[in-house]
Protein backbone atom coordinates (compact mmCIF):
# COMPACT_ATOMS: atom_id res chain seq x y z
CA UNK A 1 0.00 0.00 0.00
CA UNK A 2 1.04 3.71 -0.39
CA UNK A 3 2.10 5.60 1.79
CA UNK A 4 -0.06 8.62 2.83
CA UNK A 5 1.74 12.28 1.94
CA UNK A 6 4.07 13.20 4.51
CA UNK A 7 6.36 16.06 4.80
CA UNK A 8 10.04 14.85 5.14
CA UNK A 9 12.79 16.30 6.89
CA UNK A 10 16.32 15.33 6.97
CA UNK A 11 18.35 17.03 9.67
CA UNK A 12 22.25 17.41 10.13
CA UNK A 13 22.26 17.97 13.90
CA UNK A 14 20.97 16.66 17.27
CA UNK A 15 19.88 20.53 17.62
CA UNK A 16 18.01 20.87 14.27
CA UNK A 17 16.12 17.39 15.00
CA UNK A 18 14.29 18.97 18.16
CA UNK A 19 13.74 21.99 17.00
CA UNK A 20 11.31 19.65 13.97
CA UNK A 21 9.97 16.97 16.43
CA UNK A 22 9.02 20.44 18.46
CA UNK A 23 7.96 22.64 15.56
CA UNK A 24 4.67 20.25 14.60
CA UNK A 25 2.26 18.07 16.80
CA UNK A 26 2.71 14.82 14.83
CA UNK A 27 6.20 15.14 14.04
CA UNK A 28 7.56 11.46 14.22
CA UNK A 29 11.54 10.54 14.34
CA UNK A 30 12.51 8.36 11.42
CA UNK A 31 15.31 6.06 12.65
CA UNK A 32 15.68 2.62 10.94
CA UNK A 33 12.21 2.74 9.65
CA UNK A 34 11.82 -1.15 9.85
CA UNK A 35 8.60 -0.50 12.10
CA UNK A 36 7.73 2.76 11.80
CA UNK A 37 7.09 2.59 7.97
CA UNK A 38 5.25 -0.38 8.30
CA UNK A 39 2.43 1.21 10.62
CA UNK A 40 2.55 3.99 8.09
CA UNK A 41 1.70 1.71 5.39
CA UNK A 42 -1.02 0.07 7.32
CA UNK A 43 -2.49 3.22 8.37
CA UNK A 44 -1.96 2.49 11.79
CA UNK A 45 0.63 5.88 12.22
CA UNK A 46 0.02 8.70 10.01
CA UNK A 47 2.51 11.88 11.41
CA UNK A 48 2.55 14.67 9.09
CA UNK A 49 6.37 14.98 9.20
CA UNK A 50 9.03 12.25 9.08
CA UNK A 51 12.33 13.63 10.84
CA UNK A 52 15.02 11.50 9.34
CA UNK A 53 17.90 10.45 11.89
CA UNK A 54 19.96 9.15 9.29
CA UNK A 55 22.12 12.13 8.73
CA UNK A 56 23.09 12.94 12.37
CA UNK A 57 26.42 11.91 12.59
CA UNK A 58 26.82 12.26 16.21
CA UNK A 59 24.17 9.56 17.04
CA UNK A 60 26.11 6.99 15.18
CA UNK A 61 29.17 6.51 17.62
CA UNK A 62 29.50 3.43 19.90
CA UNK A 63 32.35 4.69 22.57
CA UNK A 64 33.67 3.85 25.80
CA UNK A 65 32.80 6.40 29.04
CA UNK A 66 35.44 7.28 31.48
CA UNK A 67 34.59 4.27 33.91
CA UNK A 68 34.72 1.99 30.92
CA UNK A 69 30.92 2.12 30.29
CA UNK A 70 29.71 1.74 26.68
CA UNK A 71 27.87 5.04 25.39
CA UNK A 72 25.49 4.06 22.41
CA UNK A 73 24.29 6.48 19.95
CA UNK A 74 20.89 6.16 19.07
CA UNK A 75 21.13 5.83 15.65
CA UNK A 76 23.63 2.71 15.85
CA UNK A 77 21.95 0.03 14.09
CA UNK A 78 22.21 -3.66 15.03
CA UNK A 79 24.96 -4.51 12.75
CA UNK A 80 27.35 -2.01 13.86
CA UNK A 81 26.53 -3.15 17.56
CA UNK A 82 27.45 -6.49 16.74
CA UNK A 83 30.64 -5.58 14.66
CA UNK A 84 31.87 -3.10 18.02
CA UNK A 85 35.29 -4.17 19.23
CA UNK A 86 33.82 -1.48 22.10
CA UNK A 87 30.60 -3.63 23.04
CA UNK A 88 32.50 -7.06 22.67
CA UNK A 89 35.10 -5.52 25.31
CA UNK A 90 31.90 -4.02 28.02
CA UNK A 91 28.79 -6.18 27.05
CA UNK A 92 29.09 -8.94 25.09
CA UNK A 93 25.82 -9.99 25.41
CA UNK A 94 24.11 -6.85 23.64
CA UNK A 95 26.53 -7.91 20.33
CA UNK A 96 25.42 -11.84 21.03
CA UNK A 97 21.62 -10.99 21.26
CA UNK A 98 21.31 -8.40 18.42
CA UNK A 99 22.95 -11.06 15.73
CA UNK A 100 19.52 -13.04 16.46
CA UNK A 101 16.94 -9.94 15.65
CA UNK A 102 15.20 -11.32 12.64
CA UNK A 103 17.08 -11.04 9.19
CA UNK A 104 20.34 -9.40 8.09
CA UNK A 105 17.80 -6.25 6.17
CA UNK A 106 16.54 -6.03 9.82
CA UNK A 107 20.13 -5.74 11.25
CA UNK A 108 21.64 -3.29 8.84
CA UNK A 109 18.61 -0.83 8.77
CA UNK A 110 17.16 -1.24 12.13
CA UNK A 111 18.51 0.63 15.06
CA UNK A 112 18.83 0.25 18.97
CA UNK A 113 16.72 3.89 19.35
CA UNK A 114 14.38 2.73 17.23
CA UNK A 115 13.88 -0.71 18.97
CA UNK A 116 14.01 0.71 22.11
CA UNK A 117 11.60 3.83 21.42
CA UNK A 118 9.04 1.61 19.67
CA UNK A 119 9.38 -1.02 22.58
CA UNK A 120 7.19 -3.62 21.15
CA UNK A 121 7.02 -6.12 23.83
CA UNK A 122 8.26 -8.43 21.74
CA UNK A 123 11.48 -6.66 20.87
CA UNK A 124 14.91 -7.92 21.76
CA UNK A 125 16.53 -5.09 23.37
CA UNK A 126 14.01 -3.92 26.27
CA UNK A 127 14.72 -6.75 28.26
CA UNK A 128 18.58 -6.49 27.65
CA UNK A 129 18.22 -2.81 29.42
CA UNK A 130 16.25 -3.80 31.84
CA UNK A 131 18.63 -6.27 33.75
CA UNK A 132 22.57 -4.22 32.42
CA UNK A 133 21.97 -1.20 34.41
CA UNK A 134 21.31 0.73 31.21
CA UNK A 135 20.47 4.57 31.01
CA UNK A 136 18.64 6.67 28.13
CA UNK A 137 19.33 9.85 27.10
CA UNK A 138 16.56 12.05 26.04
CA UNK A 139 16.43 15.13 24.62
CA UNK A 140 13.90 18.46 23.97
CA UNK A 141 14.44 21.64 23.16
CA UNK A 142 15.22 23.04 26.88
CA UNK A 143 16.71 20.38 28.39
CA UNK A 144 18.66 16.85 28.66
CA UNK A 145 17.67 14.26 31.05
CA UNK A 146 18.38 10.83 31.70
CA UNK A 147 15.98 7.50 32.55
CA UNK A 148 16.36 4.44 34.03
CA UNK A 149 15.18 1.27 32.32
CA UNK A 150 12.64 0.67 34.91
CA UNK A 151 10.84 4.35 34.18
CA UNK A 152 12.02 4.30 30.74
CA UNK A 153 9.41 1.49 29.43
CA UNK A 154 5.75 2.89 30.24
CA UNK A 155 3.79 0.87 27.85
CA UNK A 156 3.24 -0.90 24.61
CA UNK A 157 4.73 1.25 21.97
CA UNK A 158 4.88 4.27 25.20
CA UNK A 159 8.10 5.22 26.59
CA UNK A 160 9.23 8.11 28.36
CA UNK A 161 10.16 10.08 25.42
CA UNK A 162 7.52 12.70 25.11
CA UNK A 163 6.57 14.33 21.38
CA UNK A 164 8.91 17.02 20.62
CA UNK A 165 11.56 14.77 22.11
CA UNK A 166 13.96 12.26 20.95
CA UNK A 167 16.41 9.52 22.71
CA UNK A 168 20.01 10.65 21.48
CA UNK A 169 21.94 7.83 23.23
CA UNK A 170 21.79 4.63 26.11
CA UNK A 171 25.04 4.62 28.36
CA UNK A 172 25.63 0.89 29.24
CA UNK A 173 27.83 0.22 32.87
CA UNK A 174 30.36 -2.36 31.87
CA UNK A 175 30.16 -5.81 33.26
CA UNK A 176 31.60 -6.52 36.53
CA UNK A 177 34.52 -8.88 37.04
CA UNK A 178 32.26 -10.84 39.40
CA UNK A 179 28.97 -10.58 37.06
CA UNK A 180 27.71 -11.84 34.06
CA UNK A 181 25.04 -11.75 31.57
CA UNK A 182 22.65 -14.05 30.11
CA UNK A 183 19.94 -14.49 27.34
CA UNK A 184 17.49 -17.37 26.57
CA UNK A 185 14.42 -17.04 24.35
CA UNK A 186 12.26 -19.78 22.51
CA UNK A 187 10.68 -17.74 19.38
CA UNK A 188 9.08 -18.35 16.25
CA UNK A 189 11.39 -20.07 13.89
CA UNK A 190 14.68 -19.27 14.23
CA UNK A 191 15.60 -16.02 14.74
CA UNK A 192 12.18 -15.01 14.97
CA UNK A 193 10.09 -12.95 16.87
CA UNK A 194 10.22 -13.70 20.54
CA UNK A 195 7.45 -16.20 22.22
CA UNK A 196 9.22 -15.33 25.39
CA UNK A 197 12.29 -13.67 25.87
CA UNK A 198 14.14 -13.64 29.39
CA UNK A 199 17.65 -11.52 29.58
CA UNK A 200 19.52 -11.76 33.01
CA UNK A 201 22.22 -10.29 34.81
CA UNK A 202 23.80 -12.00 38.00
CA UNK A 203 25.96 -10.33 40.72
CA UNK A 204 27.34 -11.45 44.17
CA UNK A 205 25.05 -14.62 43.91
CA UNK A 206 21.80 -12.51 42.91
CA UNK A 207 20.08 -12.38 39.46
CA UNK A 208 18.27 -9.36 38.39
CA UNK A 209 15.59 -10.99 35.49
CA UNK A 210 13.60 -9.18 32.46
CA UNK A 211 11.05 -11.28 31.04
CA UNK A 212 10.19 -9.58 27.65
CA UNK A 213 6.57 -10.80 25.66
CA UNK A 214 4.72 -11.66 28.44
CA UNK A 215 3.49 -7.67 29.44
CA UNK A 216 3.71 -4.51 27.95
CA UNK A 217 7.01 -3.78 29.66
CA UNK A 218 9.51 -6.17 30.57
CA UNK A 219 8.63 -7.72 34.22
CA UNK A 220 11.76 -7.52 35.94
CA UNK A 221 11.96 -10.34 39.33
CA UNK A 222 14.54 -10.38 41.54
CA UNK A 223 16.31 -13.54 43.20
CA UNK A 224 19.20 -15.63 44.14
CA UNK A 225 20.91 -16.95 41.41
CA UNK A 226 19.91 -21.04 42.01
CA UNK A 227 17.86 -23.41 40.22
CA UNK A 228 15.34 -23.22 43.05
CA UNK A 229 14.93 -19.82 43.69
CA UNK A 230 14.79 -18.41 39.84
CA UNK A 231 11.78 -20.26 39.01
CA UNK A 232 10.14 -20.01 42.06
CA UNK A 233 10.31 -15.82 41.76
CA UNK A 234 9.10 -15.79 38.38
CA UNK A 235 6.30 -18.19 39.59
CA UNK A 236 5.42 -15.73 42.17
CA UNK A 237 5.19 -12.83 39.84
CA UNK A 238 1.76 -13.95 38.67
CA UNK A 239 2.42 -13.18 35.06
CA UNK A 240 -0.61 -12.48 32.92
CA UNK A 241 0.96 -12.93 29.27
CA UNK A 242 -0.89 -13.11 26.33
CA UNK A 243 -3.26 -15.69 25.20
CA UNK A 244 -2.62 -16.28 20.89
CA UNK A 245 -2.46 -18.27 18.43
CA UNK A 246 1.21 -18.62 18.69
CA UNK A 247 1.03 -19.69 22.75
CA UNK A 248 -1.26 -19.84 25.29
CA UNK A 249 -0.67 -17.81 28.51
CA UNK A 250 0.03 -20.88 30.38
CA UNK A 251 2.81 -22.38 28.28
CA UNK A 252 4.45 -18.39 27.91
CA UNK A 253 4.27 -18.45 32.26
CA UNK A 254 5.90 -22.28 32.21
CA UNK A 255 8.45 -20.70 29.35
CA UNK A 256 9.03 -17.74 31.29
CA UNK A 257 10.68 -20.38 34.33
CA UNK A 258 12.61 -22.57 32.12
CA UNK A 259 14.24 -19.79 30.20
CA UNK A 260 14.96 -17.59 33.60
CA UNK A 261 16.91 -20.12 34.80
CA UNK A 262 18.75 -20.76 31.37
CA UNK A 263 19.58 -17.05 31.44
CA UNK A 264 20.59 -17.24 34.99
CA UNK A 265 23.07 -19.79 34.46
CA UNK A 266 24.33 -18.80 31.29
CA UNK A 267 24.60 -15.70 33.27
CA UNK A 268 26.81 -17.65 36.58
CA UNK A 269 28.84 -19.24 33.82
CA UNK A 270 29.73 -16.06 32.81
CA UNK A 271 31.04 -14.97 36.36
CA UNK A 272 32.70 -17.79 37.05
C1 LIG B 1 10.50 -8.62 9.50
C2 LIG B 1 10.87 -7.95 10.80
C3 LIG B 1 11.13 -8.75 11.91
C4 LIG B 1 11.52 -8.16 13.12
N1 LIG B 1 11.80 -8.95 14.19
C5 LIG B 1 12.27 -8.39 15.34
C6 LIG B 1 12.67 -9.17 16.46
O1 LIG B 1 12.57 -10.41 16.45
N2 LIG B 1 13.14 -8.54 17.55
C7 LIG B 1 13.27 -7.20 17.61
O2 LIG B 1 13.74 -6.68 18.62
N3 LIG B 1 12.87 -6.42 16.59
C8 LIG B 1 12.38 -6.98 15.46
N4 LIG B 1 11.97 -6.19 14.42
C9 LIG B 1 11.84 -4.75 14.63
C10 LIG B 1 13.13 -4.07 14.29
O3 LIG B 1 14.06 -4.42 15.27
C11 LIG B 1 12.98 -2.56 14.21
O4 LIG B 1 14.18 -2.16 13.65
C12 LIG B 1 12.77 -1.80 15.50
O5 LIG B 1 11.65 -2.20 16.20
C13 LIG B 1 12.60 -0.32 15.20
O6 LIG B 1 13.84 0.22 14.89
P1 LIG B 1 14.02 1.20 13.67
O7 LIG B 1 15.38 1.76 13.80
O8 LIG B 1 13.66 0.52 12.43
O9 LIG B 1 12.99 2.37 14.06
P2 LIG B 1 11.82 3.07 13.26
O10 LIG B 1 10.92 2.06 12.67
O11 LIG B 1 12.35 4.12 12.35
O12 LIG B 1 11.10 3.82 14.48
C14 LIG B 1 10.34 3.10 15.44
C15 LIG B 1 9.67 4.09 16.41
O13 LIG B 1 10.65 4.68 17.25
C16 LIG B 1 10.67 6.10 17.10
N5 LIG B 1 12.08 6.50 17.17
C17 LIG B 1 13.11 5.94 16.49
N6 LIG B 1 14.29 6.49 16.89
C18 LIG B 1 13.97 7.44 17.80
C19 LIG B 1 14.75 8.36 18.58
N7 LIG B 1 16.09 8.40 18.51
N8 LIG B 1 14.11 9.18 19.43
C20 LIG B 1 12.75 9.14 19.53
N9 LIG B 1 11.95 8.29 18.84
C21 LIG B 1 12.58 7.45 17.98
C22 LIG B 1 10.02 6.37 15.75
O14 LIG B 1 9.43 7.66 15.70
C23 LIG B 1 8.99 5.26 15.71
O15 LIG B 1 7.85 5.61 16.46
C24 LIG B 1 11.59 -6.75 13.21
C25 LIG B 1 11.29 -5.96 12.09
C26 LIG B 1 10.94 -6.54 10.89
C27 LIG B 1 10.66 -5.67 9.71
Amino acid sequence: MLLRQVEYARPGTVDEAVRLLSSREDARALAGGQSLVNVMKTRVAAPELLVDLNRIDELRDVSTGPAGELVIGAMVTYDELIRSDAVRAARPILADVAVTIADVQVRNRGTVGGNLCSNDPTNHLPPLMATTGASMTIRSLEAERTVGADDFFQGVYLTAVTPGEMLIRVTVPTLGPAEGDGWASVTLGRDGTGIVNVAATVSAGRARIAIGCVSATPVVVEADADEVAVPKAVADASLDPPDDVHASADYRRHLAQVLAWRAVKQALEGAA
